[in-house]
This record gives structure tokens, C-alpha cells and sequence, in this order.
């Protein structure tokens, strides 16, 4: 059995602190976007990378700790 579950991570920091933040631009413009935001480095983008457990886990591993 495998399980899937996929998640958002900051790119810039790696944390799954990542949490959406509905801009006013994209309300104002009519648009569904919803902008993400990293509540550890507060980095923000419309899209965030997406990754299962074992990705994440991977790329940590390549990149190491700092
Ligand atoms: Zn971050």
C-alpha cells in the first residue's frame, strides 16, 4: 500500500509551513489564485511545488541541512 499524499513546500526553504494568502490583487481581478505563502521564510508565490513524503524526503537528502 502506498500513500500518495502530496503536499506544498517553500521552495526557498523547504518548510511545509505553507499556508494560502488570498491577495487582494486576485480578488480584485476576478481570478481563483490564491497565492501561497511560506509562513517560515515568508516567501510568496502563486505556485508553490508540490511533492509526496518520499520526494520531499529525497530532495532534502541532496540538498542537506544547512
Ligand atoms: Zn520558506
Amino acid at each position: 500500500m502506498t500513500k500518495e499524499k502530496s503536499f506544498q513546500f517553500c521552495p526557498k526553504c523547504l518548510s511545509k509551513d505553507v499556508s494560502n494568502d488570498p491577495s487582494l490583487e486576485s480578488i480584485a481581478g476576478g481570478q481563483l489564485f490564491n497565492k501561497h505563502k511560506c509562513n517560515k521564510c515568508g516567501y510568496s508565490a502563486l505556485l508553490f511545488p508540490e511533492m509526496t513524503e518520499e520526494e520531499y524526503e529525497k530532495l532534502k537528502e541532496k540538498i542537506g541541512e544547512k
